[in-house]
């Protein structure tokens, strides 16, 4: 199953966005600061990274920045969120490293159309299903 890291601060956006992506099919991992994002990147695996930016401990920056520099972390792909639609916000979390950028509040049909475009497909690609002979 595709599993997603959710690294966000806020706890409602976090149990909302969460609980929306397990019923489309996701397993949701997630963490509450910069720093556990990096080291449960690194201990979990995930799919894709869903990254607040403005985070305690490290910001979301800082931990893409850490995660696109360590081998075992640098080919997940990581999605920006921000709450501010300015192109300074995108240009900075696309420099930072992130794959992929969005805005809060989040419009879920947007962000899994670039969620899927990263994963090249949708939570169940995976499953035995999808490979049968058409
Ligand atoms: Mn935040």
């Amino acid at each position: 199953m595709t599993k997603i890291l959710l690294v966000e601060d806020n706890e409602m956006n976090r149990d909302m966005l969460s609980r929306r992506l397990e019923r489309r099919g996701y397993r949701v991992v997630l963490a509450t600061d910069g720093q556990s994002g990096v080291d449960m990147a690194a201990s979990e695996a995930p799919d894709l990274v869903l990254m607040d930016m403005s985070l305690p401990v490290v910001d979301g920056w800082e931990a893409t920045r850490r995660l696109k520099a360590a081998p075992a972390t640098r080919d997940i792909p990581v999605i920006a969120l921000t709450a501010h639609a300015m192109s300074s916000d995108r240009e900075k979390a696309l420099q930072a490293g992130c794959d992929e950028y969005d805005t809060k509040p989040i419009e879920l049909p947007r962000l899994l159309a670039k969620m899927e475009a990263l994963l090249g497909g949708g939570p169940g690609r995976t499953a035995p299903a999808a490979e049968a002979p058409r």
